[in-house]
């Protein structure tokens, strides 16, 4: 996505987004903004995240707030990227969803309140949760430091 085009977006700045529907579809790419701002879900299966074991850390694409880290990333099966816990208690907040016929609990961007999936609770320990999340909606930044030092490691051994 072209992040220039979208002024909001940082991966450091903590103070909340309120733009209307009608500016977040000026500065987000169609994909990401269906998601984001009009609660689509991804077809299962499709997104890169899904399958992906980098370490890093993954941010809101429509923000840049900081969402999920890699190691808390597991196999869910299900068809979308999985983790079982958030960075912190602020990086997303929780709405219920009554939509389809079910009582979902649905997770938003707890700085720009896009739409990023959902939670069950039939995730692993140590929280037993599952936050079910589209891969559109998550930019991943790859940890630097951390692979600088296993390439020094592998170095010296
Ligand atoms: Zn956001």
């Amino acid at each position: 996505m072209d992040k220039s085009k979208n002024p909001v977006y940082s991966r450091t700045d903590t103070t909340p987004v309120k733009l209307s529907n009608e500016e977040w579809q000026k500065i987000l790419s169609p994909e990401v903004y269906y998601i984001a701002r009009q609660k689509g879900t991804e077809r299962p299966w499709t997104s890169k995240f899904e399958n992906f074991k980098e370490v890093g850390t993954y941010y809101c694409a429509a923000c840049g707030n900081p969402l999920f880290k890699s190691d808390t990333k597991f196999d869910s099966g299900c068809g979308w990227p999985s983790f079982y816990e958030p960075i912190s208690k602020n990086s997303v907040i929780y709405l219920e969803d009554r939509s389809h016929g079910m009582i979902r609990t649905e997770v938003q961007c707890g700085r720009c309140q896009a739409h990023l999936g959902h939670v069950f609770d039939d995730g692993p320990p140590p929280t037993g949760l599952r936050y079910c999340i589209n891969g559109v909606i998550l930019d991943f930044e790859k940890a630097q430091d951390i692979e600088k030092e296993y390439k020094q490691q592998q170095k010296k051994s």
